[in-house]
């Protein structure tokens, strides 16, 4: 029986019991926070139909300003270990840095982290490149529907993922994939991407429910429901009981959050941590993992954690580091 007739066959609260319990059984109680480390708003592809950037890239006339300074980014990851928050992935548009500038920026984060980083920067074929300081590649898959794919993500074909996904397993990288919901695939796209996830021997995927932009043909789009959401959640997590599942909701769908760990989730994203940091949209994260007798790893309240204005990271980078760590601390105390 394939998983849309199990789907079909099975009430929705049945499928979340089902995936509560195997989540529990294969996972820790720990759910994280994880940030996306975005190090520039320039992608020279720019035309996949639902992105923003896509509508960035007309604005923007000069790529190099777009990117942002490579201390902002350390400074951020410095405070995201403070506040106990993961980071996702080092996230960029196509041709906004080099190979060798991205290796040189993640073993920095390597440095504060401990951790290699997770990367999201497009399709590569420079992945031999990279080393301890990456843990894995993720590869943007988007759409479920692989002809909705190409209409969307003209630029970006699924076959040239699917092959850097192949390369990033033979050299030892773990493997990941992004899924937007509500790009107009259907329940029965669920099958594929059971599929791809077997194929490609996925370690861990990253759900999003898509977040309209008004410039792209999405906007006026509603975001899918938040039972379908878990309902996708829920049957992946019953077909991959090993799978890490990340899940991304927006900060005006915050009540998501609890039924998304019940349904398999080990980690949430997206919305944005530092702005709702310490005030009720905090707490209200907080709350939603509270209900669901999981642990937070770090907090969205403490304001201990802040700690200093001074980096306690690297003495040759402190001074840099320092004045994007004021600026970010700005009114959080
Ligand atoms: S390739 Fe990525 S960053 Fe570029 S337009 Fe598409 S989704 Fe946006």
């Amino acid at each position: 029986m394939n998983c849309i007739n199990k789907i079909k066959n099975n009430k929705v609260l049945d499928l979340v019991i089902k995936a509560n319990e195997i989540t529990k059984k294969n996972h820790s109680n720990i759910i994280t926070l994880e940030r996306a480390l975005l190090i520039s708003w320039w992608c020279e592809k720019g035309d996949c139909s639902f992105c923003y950037m896509a509508a960035e890239k007309k604005r923007i006339n000069n790529p190099e300003k777009a990117r942002r300074n490579v201390n902002g980014i350390l400074a951020e990851v410095e405070l995201c270990t403070r506040l106990g928050w993961n980071i996702e992935f080092l996230s960029a548009g196509y041709s906004s840095f080099s190979t060798e500038e991205i290796k040189n920026i993640s073993k920095k984060i390597y440095e504060i982290t401990k951790k290699g980083t997770w990367l999201n920067v497009g399709i590569s074929k420079d992945l031999k490149e990279y080393g301890k300081e990456i843990i894995g590649i993720t590869g943007s898959v988007e759409v479920v529907n692989p002809e909705l794919h190409k209409r969307i993500c003209p630029s970006k074909p699924l076959e040239d993922i699917s092959n850097m996904l192949t390369d990033a397993k033979d050299l030892g990288f773990k493997k990941a994939i992004t899924i937007i919901l509500g790009l107009g695939e259907t329940l029965e796209d669920i099958n594929y991407l059971t599929k791809y996830i077997k194929k490609y021997d996925i370690d861990r995927i990253i759900f999003y429910s898509l977040n309209p932009h008004k410039e792209t043909e999405f906007g006026e789009s509603s975001p899918p429901s938040s039972i379908y959401y878990s309902w996708v959640v829920s049957t992946i997590r019953i077909n991959f009981p090993k799978i890490e599942i990340i899940c991304g909701t927006w900060i005006d769908n915050l009540a998501n959050i609890g039924i998304l760990i019940l349904s398999g989730a080990n980690g949430i994203t997206k919305f944005p941590l530092f702005k709702i940091f310490g005030t009720k949209y905090g707490k209200r994260t907080e709350e939603e993992i509270k209900w669901t007798g999981r642990e937070l790893k770090g907090t969205f309240t403490d304001k201990n954690r802040l700690g200093s204005l001074k980096s306690q990271y690297n003495p040759n980078y402190d001074k840099h580091i320092e004045k994007y760590i004021k600026e970010s601390l700005k009114n959080k105390y």
